[in-house]
């Protein structure tokens, strides 16, 4: 069977670590068939489009896309191209690796982030000079759904249940849903879960990251908290994401387009490659997707490495090293 990927580099190093991951993909024994497409700043220059239909409309028929990075635009780009995978759910693991300098290297967790609605779906108003309001739209319907995935995804992987983070205390309607859906449908499944109060876990995670491994959240508290994770195991180079859909997904470093290094060939690609990881494992191919992992992993601890991590390799280097690893 073959898979269709749609390969959306972007600008900056997106340019440079999204090949290195669809060279990572080609040396596996898979079937796929790479269809690249344009998006970000430069075709917007060009055609004054970030974000291409034919982009799209490749990302809506793809049975997964991997993306790269995207400049000024980045809003116009990835926003849309996470409603064309038809996305309620980002992922988004934060590990320390072995050997990489991290605030708290014992860190190990994963985010799974509501990514359809709480603020980011409501309606900002500007009353009067003085008075600015937004309205927080959250339902059962998409509680459910990401709760749903979150059975399936403790289940499925080497995972206890998993810990609700929510201010239900104060925003009682709202949250009140999210917690009370999530859990409702835990119990459903037979999951084990437990609730944290999103700023006691900020303080909680900080001080003891091993207290937690799967944590379920709102859309704004898992975009803030899973960026604070990210500086527990040592920034954003390293990190990568899965926005996923009932049918499709969209892979995506969590770093930008880096334009300091842009174009010098030095871009650490390892955050690129994790992502593939992740697509391979949401397409079924989990021992591929094993594979993948532990060639970074030993290739981040043993070299070579990119310059941000102390080396002197080339984006280049640092992929045949992972390649031939596998
Ligand atoms: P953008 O607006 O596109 O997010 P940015 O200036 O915020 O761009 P980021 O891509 O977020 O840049 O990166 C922040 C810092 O981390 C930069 O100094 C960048 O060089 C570094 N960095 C990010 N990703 C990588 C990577 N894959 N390899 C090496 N360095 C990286
Ligand atoms: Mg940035």
């Amino acid at each position: 069977m073959t898979h269709e990927i749609a390969v959306v580099p972007g600008d900056g190093i997106g340019r440079e670590v999204t090949p290195a991951a669809v060279d990572v993909l080609s040396a596996l024994e898979i079937d796929f068939e790479f269809v690249e497409a344009d998006a970000g700043d430069a075709v917007a220059e060009e055609t004054g489009e970030a974000l291409p239909q034919e982009t799209y409309d490749l990302a809506a028929s793809a049975d997964a896309t991997l993306f790269g990075a995207a400049g000024e635009t980045a809003a116009d780009v990835i926003l849309p191209l996470r409603e064309a995978v038809d996305s309620f759910v980002n992922v988004r693991p934060a590990k320390a690796y072995p050997g990489i300098d991290a605030v708290r290297p014992e860190t190990d967790l994963v985010f799974l982030r509501e990514n359809t609605e709480g603020v980011y779906a409501g309606h900002e108003d500007r009353l009067t000079e003085d008075v600015a309001t937004l309205t927080r739209v959250v339902t059962q319907s998409a509680s459910r759904q990401l709760a749903e995935f979150a059975c399936e995804y403790v289940s499925e992987g080497d995972h206890d249940g998993f810990t609700i983070a929510h201010k239900a205390n104060v925003m009682r309607e709202t949250d009140g849903v999210f917690r009370d859906t999530v859990a409702a449908v835990a119990d459903e499944n037979g999951v084990e879960t437990d609730e944290v109060l999103m700023d006691a876990f900020a303080t909680r995670i900080c001080l003891d990251p091993t207290q937690f491994d799967v944590v379920v959240c709102p859309n704004l508290a898992g975009d803030v908290l899973s960026d604070l994770a990210a500086g527990l195991v040592g920034g954003l180079g390293l990190l990568p994401s899965a926005n996923v859909g009932p049918e499709r997904g969209l892979f995506e470093p969590v770093h930008g387009t880096a334009p300091d290094i842009a174009g010098e060939g030095v871009a650490n690609p390892a955050a690129t490659i994790v992502s593939a990881a992740m697509l391979l494992e949401y397409l079924g191919y989990d021992e591929e997707s094993d594979a993948v992992h532990e060639a970074v992993e030993s290739t981040l601890e043993n070299g070579p490495r990119t310059p941000d991590l102390g080396g002197d390799a080339s984006t280049e280097d640092v992929t045949n090293a992972i390649i031939d690893r596998l």
